[in-house]
């Protein structure tokens, strides 16, 4: 109760027990929601262009470097807390958080996660040497750092090796290949790829996969294509080229091999595009009772509450909001390496009701507070689009889940049937 009262407001993920660290983090992302994030969400959604503003604001506020290690001069927030963070901010900006998420993600990876990743003494101490360089990027320069892994192929959702390729040369990689829907594009200093290791006529296999840093202004890198989606307009994920790029050494985001196992231990790691989704959900049920209270700002006053039907309606979004939230805070809460196979099941429960359930709540929003509630000047219609988004996003898509949970569900590793 404490900790609510002295937050002033509930947030995303509910009234909870936080640690002073949560909290205070919680009431700077509600704060610059809604004083910065909200008022200019409209405008990257029109114009379809990366919210540079709020990018300044997330520097400004120490919140590029949440993840970096606060030996490394960072925030030094563990996984959970960033995961509540993340859906506060997406209560006021869905595009600001996702990309947010890709930053971050590039940090946490090689931070916290990496952390409980095997790796051989050597591996480790060629880790904290070179992730420091991109720890000092993002704290002293305020680097922003791209997450782009789509290519279309069967690659993000782990089912084949990445088509673009890593030779080793003299002090460095040759780059190779392309890149579909990396968000941030233009906008990032850094573009985190993951590719395969070249090793000449061998057969690719996804465990020579390399987590590498591409900077922004290399030569043979260029960014194509048009972007002008249904949601998340403000993410501008335009295609990626590399042709032959040369990236340094200290540009590997992890040493060799790593990536594939951090993969196989830390599935979590896959479940940080959720927030964002568990933010617009609230986002739809928020609107609507405000809306239906008549206290939307410059709407006039017309009170719907009185109806049975609308009372019923934002019953059953409360109902569902709730069922997102706790399966959510309980998979952050227990998210770690080597979950058991009941936590693993229910991450992925956890990514479908989330995905599912923000469109689901925005789609009776929508029908709840009728006509004039989804006209552009007011931020539904947008919270509508966006949260049909979170079901596509690989490698754990909607579909990709119920294939995963049900063969998970049947078989036990090794198994098959003849
Ligand atoms: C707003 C937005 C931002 C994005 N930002 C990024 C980003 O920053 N970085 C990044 O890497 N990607 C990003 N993506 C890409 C995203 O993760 C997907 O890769 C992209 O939406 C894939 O597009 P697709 O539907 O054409 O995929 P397809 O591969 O054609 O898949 C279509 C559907 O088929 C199913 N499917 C796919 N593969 C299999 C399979 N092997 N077996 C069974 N079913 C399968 C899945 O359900 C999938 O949804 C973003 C996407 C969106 C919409």
């Amino acid at each position: 109760m404490d900790a609510i009262a002295s937050l002033g407001f509930t947030p995303a993920v509910g009234d909870l027990d936080f640690s002073p660290q949560q909290r205070s983090l919680l009431s700077l992302a509600h704060t610059l929601g809604e004083t910065k994030f909200a008022p200019r969400a409209a405008q990257w959604d029109r114009e379809a262009i990366f919210p540079t503003a709020n990018y300044d604001d997330l520097r400004a506020s120490g919140l590029l470097a949440l993840c970096v290690p606060q030996a490394d001069g960072g925030g030094g927030a563990d996984y959970a807390t960033y995961m509540m963070v993340a859906a506060e901010i997406a209560r006021f900006c869905g595009t600001t958080a996702l990309t947010w998420n890709m930053h971050i993600c590039s940090t946490m990876w090689t931070g916290v996660l990496a952390d409980g990743i095997p790796m051989t003494d050597a591996q480790r101490e060629e880790h904290h040497r070179r992730r420091a360089l991109h720890f000092r990027r993002v704290v002293k320069e305020g680097a922003i750092y791209a997450q782009p892994f789509s290519e279309g192929s069967a690659a993000a959702a782990g089912r084949a090796p990445f088509g673009t390729t890593a030779r080793k040369v003299e002090g460095g990689w040759r780059v190779n290949g392309r890149k579909i829907f990396a968000s941030l594009s233009g906008a990032a200093d850094y573009y985190g790829i993951l590719c395969t290791e070249d090793k000449g006529d061998e057969k690719p296999d996804p465990r020579d996969t390399l987590y590498i840093a591409v900077p922004a202004g290399s030569e043979g890198f260029s960014i194509s294509g048009e972007w002008d989606p249904l949601g998340m307009r403000g993410t501008v994920s335009r295609n990626l080229s590399f042709e032959d790029v040369f990236v340094a050494d200290d540009e590997q985001l992890m040493p060799r091999g790593v990536y594939y196992k951090g993969a196989q231990t830390w599935p979590a790691m896959f479940f940080t595009l959720a927030p964002t989704y568990l933010g617009l959900a609230n986002a739809a049920y928020d609107f609507t009772v405000r809306y239906l209270r008549g206290e939307w700002p410059g709407e006039p006053p017309v009170k719907r509450r009185m109806y049975p039907t609308k009372q019923v309606a934002v019953a059953q979004m409360r109902i569902q909001l709730e069922n997102l939230k706790s399966i959510f805070v309980r998979a952050i809460r227990e998210a770690g390496p080597n979950p058991s196979k009941d936590q693993r099941m229910r991450l992925y429960a956890a990514q479908y009701t989330v995905m599912e359930g923000a469109n689901d709540i925005a789609r009776l929003a929508v029908r709840t507070c009728g006509g004039q509630g989804m006209m552009r000047h007011l931020p539904l219609e947008r919270i509508y689009r966006d949260s049909r988004c979170g079901s596509l996003m690989l490698p754990w898509t909607a579909e990709l889940v119920l294939d995963r949970m049900g063969r998970e569900a049947l078989y036990e590793p090794g198994e098959r049937d003849d």
